[in-house]
């Protein structure tokens, strides 16, 4: 996987030494020399990971890693603080800062590559959806409302197969405002993390370790764990099961003896990962419900509906139903726009009530509606029409003490599976205007000759 990394040290031959490492693997390196210049290059390059010297005269890596995250045009690039401090202390005030992991000088290759892919892995899910959501939003929906991006209430389980750690993990966590589940086998823990309602889960690496492995790779896997944090623990001699890990899948690590504030810096930072990449599957969602919803009855659009035809018709009979509201014009006349679309929202309501979930009933244009019902024959879609007719015209609208007496007129049309769309919508459009034509409120079905080619009659 290739990617652009941004190195930042003071130190010229330090930077030197990463670059030659990372071009080595293909990386496109940039690089910089002090915090300004860093959050210069991070704001117009946008790198994918940044790897960050802590020790900088002016403004120091703690500095840089929490102005890069304060951005919302940076927040989601990985940072990974390169440091000389073996300080836990200083590792809990980078991971405060939002760092994503430490590597220790001299910066050993096979870990740097390790975290280097994972971290990649991670930004490249997370850079899917990212995209999808900006997407939508340049098509004119905005986004949710910030969720709470905490820790708390979060569900975390721990797997302790040697059973000596999980009372220690578990305070750490407790303290974090988690809720936490305990499994002392592999099997136990995935059969609790299958469902996909866990925010994070913990492993404590026993001193065979393969069974954990295997488990890790098993949540990747699987979609419903896909996209759930895992954070290893660890001792120092186990690296090389700890690289596999991250190769695997694993998100994070600690290493023993446990640092209980680490550990709760690491779970906190995994689990706002999480629901970061959360809030924006959510906004897509919301945006692909804006996409296909009518802002003002909160019926389908026109699009929508048209879609929904098509694929009814490929399978399917299915009726048309074109509705229009009479004079509705003489309404906004006399009474004004709003006193208009709030008759829009109520006449849409009244039809709405009358329909089957399963119905399609949308906004087609301004005062026009359409209705589309599956599986539906000519004498069941009248009747469904006339039910409409009379919802719409049994008692008045009352806007502001203004009474109005609102009617549709209603043209319907029937296809058969493999209908084209364009002359069934016209047959109905034909039907709607003789309703019109022979005195408003009231419905029509379409005739054999509504439906000739355009331009034949
Ligand atoms: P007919 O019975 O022949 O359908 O008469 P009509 O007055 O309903 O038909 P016409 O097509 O002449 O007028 C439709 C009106 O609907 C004109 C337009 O201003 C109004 N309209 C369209 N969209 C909206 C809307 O979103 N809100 C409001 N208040 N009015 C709308
Ligand atoms: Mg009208
Ligand atoms: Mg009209």
């Amino acid at each position: 996987m290739t990617a652009r990394i941004l190195a930042v040290d003071d130190i010229a031959t330090n930077l030197r030494l990463l670059e030659a490492k990372l071009q080595a693997e293909y990386y496109e390196v940039m690089l910089a020399s002090s915090g300004p210049e860093a959050l210069r290059v991070a704001l117009t390059q946008l790198p994918d990971v940044i790897l960050l010297d802590v020790m900088m005269p002016g403004m120091d890596g703690f500095e840089v890693c929490r102005r890069l995250k304060a951005d919302a045009r940076t927040a989601h690039i990985p940072v990974v603080m390169v440091t000389a401090l073996t300080d836990s202390a200083e590792r809990v005030r980078g991971l405060e800062a939002g760092a994503d992991d430490f590597l220790s000088k001299p910066v050993d290759t096979a870990t740097l590559f390790a975290r280097l892919r994972a971290l990649l892995r991670m930004k490249q899910v997370q850079d899917a959806w990212r995209i999808r959501a900006e997407t939508a939003r340049q098509l004119g929906m905005d986004g949710a409302a910030a969720p709470e991006l905490g820790g708390s209430g979060a569900r975390a389980l721990i797997l302790d197969v040697e059973s000596g750690e999980s009372e220690a993990l578990r305070a750490a966590l407790l303290a974090e405002g988690l809720i936490v589940y305990v499994a002392r086998s592999a099997d136990a823990a995935f059969a609790q993390l299958a469902p996909g309602d866990m925010d994070l889960a913990i492993l404590a690496l026993p001193a065979d370790g393969d069974e954990i492995l295997r488990l890790a790779s098993r949540l990747r896997a699987q979609t419903s764990t896909r996209d759930l944090p895992v954070i290893l623990l660890a001792d120092t001699a186990q690296k090389a099961a700890v690289l596999r890990a991250f190769d695997l899948g694993a998100s994070d690590h600690c290493f023993r003896p446990l640092d209980p504030n680490e550990l709760r810096a690491r779970a906190r930072n995994q689990i706002r990962r999480k629901r970061y990449q959360e809030k924006l599957r959510a906004d897509l969602d919301r945006s692909l419900e804006m996409a296909m919803t009518d802002s003002l009855t909160g019926l389908r659009n026109r699009r929508y509906v048209l879609r929904h035809l098509q694929t009814l018709l490929r399978t399917d009979s299915a009726a048309v139903l074109l509705i229009d509201i009479d004079r509705f014009k003489a309404i906004n006349d006399t009474h004004g726009h709003q006193v208009g679309d709030v008759t829009l929202r109520e006449v849409a309501e009244r039809m709405r009530d009358q329909l089957r979930a399963v119905d399609v009933l949308a906004r087609y244009g301004g005062e026009e509606f359409m209705a589309v019902l599956g599986n539906s024959q000519a004498a069941e879609a009248v009747v469904v029409a006339e039910r409409l007719r009379a919802a719409v015209a049994a008692h008045p609208v009352e806007v502001d003490g203004v009474v109005l007496r609102p009617t549709i007129s209603v043209g319907v049309a029937v296809g058969g599976p493999h209908s084209m769309i364009e002359g069934l919508v016209q047959a109905a459009d034909a039907a709607l205007y003789r309703a019109k034509e022979e005195g408003r409120d009231r419905s029509h079905l379409a005739e054999a000759s509504d439906f000739a080619p355009r331009g034949a009659a």
